[in-house]
């Protein structure tokens, strides 16, 4: 996997990551909880909108059927996961119902230093610490048209054990509280509707 920077070890740190990395307007995060259409919003914007540059993010979680290692993200195992965070090599890193989920930070870096518009798509943990490291990033909280129907989206994808997907839930409960941190939220009535309102939103 072409991710690493040995550039000394410790867990994400909001004030080295503040010293390295600039101001960027140019930076923003989706968020919001598991089940609202994020990766939805995601491909979408990855098929209709070459100009914005996505974040692939590295996971400990397993590939679901259909999932591809450095599309939807660099599937690596424990111990890679390990390597990566002592290597400061992620912008920003949570632990997700189970599982580790993680922003490389040099390609990000790259793109912004290029002025680039970036989008991440992380969970409210990450959001936090990128809010911290990353002054001027954007946050844009997607939120479902009710919690009704976000259970329904949730256990409809019929991916994950009952055990997983009452941790997602629980999970849900706390992002959906948090809606407030964020700048902007967008509801997610239309994938199509919420893409054009992020662009509109990047473009600014
Ligand atoms: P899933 O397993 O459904 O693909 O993702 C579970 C959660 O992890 C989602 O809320 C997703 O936004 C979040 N996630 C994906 N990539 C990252 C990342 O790089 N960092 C953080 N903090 N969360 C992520």
């Amino acid at each position: 996997m072409p991710i690493s920077d040995p550039r000394g070890g410790g867990e994400p740190s909001p004030g080295r990551a503040a010293v390295a990395t600039p101001v960027h307007s140019r930076l923003t995060v989706l968020s919001g909880p598991s089940g609202v259409g994020k990766s939805t919003v995601i491909a979408e914007l990855n098929r209709t909108c070459p100009g914005i540059w996505i974040s692939v993010s590295v996971t400990t979680r397993r590939p679901r059927p259909g999932e591809v290692d450095g599309r939807e993200y660099h599937f690596v195992d424990d111990d890679e996961f390990d390597r990566l965070v002592a290597s400061d090599a992620l912008l920003e890193w949570a632990q997700f119902a189970g599982n580790r989920y993680g922003t490389p930070r040099d390609p990000l870096n790259r793109k912004l230093e290029a002025g680039i518009a970036c989008l991440l798509e992380i969970d409210l943990a990450g959001a936090r610490q990128v809010r911290r490291a990353v002054p001027g990033a954007r946050l844009v909280f997607l939120a479902p048209p009710s919690w009704d129907e976000l259970v329904r989206r949730l256990t409809g994808r019929g991916t994950e054990s009952a055990e997983v997907m009452d941790r997602r839930l629980a999970a849900a409960r706390d992002e959906l509280a948090a809606a407030g941190e964020f700048e902007v939220t967008l509801v997610n009535t239309s994938v199509q509707d919420v893409c054009r309102q992020l662009v509109a939103l990047m473009k600014h």
